[in-house]
């Protein structure tokens, strides 16, 4: 009976704790219309991510999954000056709109827009030598999650964080039998996770604006 203050609680949250330059405010407009479909993170999602960016000292982040931009400019607030936020986006029409979003919030040199299939992508920055990561954010198609997952540790180091969103979609993860490929992608992925010892991890679950859903990190210790 809860369920009904999700919203409420989050939009409280960020009333008290969230505000919003002009930038994100102009970028989170530009969802919910004909090109954007509102699945970016909400405020205090996206305000996690730039307080995990600023914990890691990330001078260098990944991000695999862009839409609108919205969460490659909390995370670009974060960086030091040089810094870089890397995202990967298959739809050109949203990475136009994530440009367009990105240069009005001011982070035009800091955030770089890669469009193509994102394994694709990551396998070409593999062949071309990529420099290790700070932190990786993955939010894209949750069936190749377990290969974004082994691409981001290709290109971590010791202390670099991975954070993966989407990863309990309303409980449907813990459905054993499922043929859903994004149920499947989050179950391979924690299969990855358990057995990597290169990592340590955990995932939580989430309510808020966006339902109930869960997010998995994963920190490189070796
Ligand atoms: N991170 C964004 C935010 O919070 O503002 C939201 C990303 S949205 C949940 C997922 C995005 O992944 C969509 O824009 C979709 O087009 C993109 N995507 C889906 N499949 C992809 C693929 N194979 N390669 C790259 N991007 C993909």
């Amino acid at each position: 009976e809860a369920y009904d203050k999700f919203d409420e609680v989050d939009n409280w949250i960020c009333d008290s704790l969230v505000p919003q330059d002009a930038g994100l405010e102009s970028t989170l407009k530009t969802h919910g219309g004909s090109v954007l479909d509102p699945i970016n993170v909400h405020p205090n999602q996206g305000k996690l991510l730039y307080l995990l960016a600023k914990m890691n000292n990330a001078k260098r982040i990944l991000e695999v999954g862009t839409l609108g931009g919205y969460s490659a400019i909390w995370l670009a607030k974060a960086l030091p000056s040089g810094g870089k936020v890397i995202t990967l986006e298959l739809d050109p029409k949203s990475a136009a709109v994530a440009e367009s979003n990105i240069k009005n919030a001011g982070f035009e040199d800091k955030v770089e827009v890669r469009v193509g299939p994102a394994l694709e992508t990551l396998e070409k920055m593999s062949k071309g030598g990529e420099e290790k990561f700070d932190l990786v954010f993955i939010d894209a198609d949750k069936e190749n999650n377990p290969g974004y997952f082994k691409r981001a540790l290709e290109f971590s180091r010791a202390g670099t964080l991975i954070v993966v969103d989407n990863v309990v979609r309303r409980g449907r993860v813990v459905d054993a039998g499922s043929e859903d490929p994004n149920v499947l992608g989050i179950r391979k992925l924690f299969e990855m996770f358990k057995n990597e010892k290169r990592v340590e991890t955990t995932a939580i679950q989430t309510v808020g604006g966006k339902g109930w859903d869960g997010l998995a990190f994963a920190l490189v210790v070796e």
